[in-house]
């Protein structure tokens, strides 16, 4: 983030190095073609093939001197945004690292025949999860992958996000309805109602999005009593000839901008319910690879020793890193947090009903005859209802 920020600053000063030296510009430009039409049309009051006189053979003089300076210091000022841009360049360089090989030894292991084919599948299985079907299909036609499912449900639900985005909330509202009772305490049924009744209002008038909040609003008043009001006072700014809204109206009235919360909230609350990750493996991958990259890279470089470098396994980090709120829950390792083993093929790990998980070995040690006490809550519970857990 420091380094976004560092670039951020050396961009931002080229910007404006760039907006002064534009207005500065147009100014001189401006200027000069004025200077320019009125000696022109002094000029033309005089009969043709009359010699100047000298004080307009000054005149001209002079402007052509005053052009030519001005075209020098444009030149200049070009010359020197350019530098100013190629110090953009080298701030990137200079906060990005561009070579994470050092950390990724291995990395040519995702092209060996039996991880080449798992990487294709994982390509192609996101790019259907994100409804870019034409990509898919001819991803999948050239590379000639095999075993890809193309409908899933994720994709369903992805092009009822796009359809959001765009300012379409029908098949999400579809949707959500046919799952009130399971939604009864999510914000998107009023979020998407709230969507359709300012559409409607934009689209037919204010009359049908009143009849629409009458008939749907009720049932939410309860619980979203305020943002309810600013959706019914937004109304207002959706007659014809309404002036410019107050800036707290402004988002409900901009279909855009309500399109694209409606669309995260729809995924959130759509993948919470049907229990699927809001990312395909490969944009987690991608996401955890991207938050853990930086850290291990300094870890690296501070790890020279060849005892120390030994510790840089091929198939798990070195240290446990915080992938954030939004990072969900990936690990390369599991420890047993009763045995304080790491768990092994020998001793794999082990959900329990109740969601708890320890290592096999605790899981024999703990289970009295048929019945298990999880340590953690003390659930009772059958040792076979335990699960094992695939680290992969
Ligand atoms: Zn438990």
């Amino acid at each position: 983030m420091d380094s976004c920020v560092g670039v951020e600053q050396d961009l931002d000063k080229a910007i404006l190095k760039f907006n002064n030296i534009n207005d500065h510009t147009n100014r001189a430009l401006e200027d000069i073609i004025s200077q320019v039409e009125d000696l022109r049309k002094e000029l033309s009051k005089q009969p043709s093939n009359t010699p100047l006189t000298s004080t307009q053979a000054m005149a001209v003089t002079d402007l052509a001197g005053s052009v030519k300076q001005n075209v020098v210091q444009m030149s200049t000022d070009h010359r020197e945004l350019h530098a100013t841009v190629s110090r953009v360049g080298k701030s990137i360089d200079r906060h990005f690292i561009a070579d994470y090989a050092s950390v990724a030894p291995k990395a040519e292991t995702f092209c060996n025949d039996t991880n080449r084919p798992i990487m294709e599948q994982a390509i192609a299985q996101h790019l259907y999860r994100q409804g870019l079907e034409d990509v898919g299909d001819t991803f999948v036609a050239e590379a000639k992958i095999t075993g890809v499912e193309r409908t899933c449900t994720f994709a369903l639900l992805q092009r009822f996000a796009v359809a959001l985005a765009e300012g379409e909330p029908a098949p999400a509202l579809h949707w959500a309805e046919r799952r009130a009772h399971e939604l009864h305490n999510s914000p998107l049924p009023f979020t998407l109602h709230r969507m359709q009744a300012l559409k409607l209002a934009r689209e037919q008038g204010v009359c049908a999005a009143i009849e629409y909040a009458r008939r749907q609003f009720p049932a939410h008043a309860a619980r979203h009593e305020r943002q309810l009001q600013a959706a019914v006072c937004a109304l207002a700014w959706c007659t014809p000839g309404a002036g410019p809204a107050p800036a707290i109206y402004q988002h409900l009235l901009d279909p855009k901008a309500l399109g694209a919360e409606a669309a995260e909230l729809f995924i959130k609350e759509a993948c919470g319910l049907l229990r699927l990750a809001p990312l395909s493996p490969l944009a987690g991958a991608v996401l955890a690879g991207a938050r853990v990259l930086p850290a291990l890279h300094d870890i690296r470089a501070k790890m020279s020793h060849p005892h120390v470098i030994a510790a840089w396994s091929d198939d798990e980090l070195p240290f446990e890193v915080d992938l954030g709120e939004d990072g969900g829950g990936y690990h390369s390792v599991f420890a047993c947090p009763i045995l304080r083993q790491q768990a092994s093929e020998q001793n794999p790990p082990m959900r329990l009903l109740c969601g708890h998980v320890i290592s096999r070995d605790a899981l024999n040690k703990l289970a009295i005859s048929a019945k298990l006490k999880c340590p953690y809550c003390p659930m009772e519970q059958s040792p076979a209802e335990a699960r094992q857990i695939y680290f992969s």
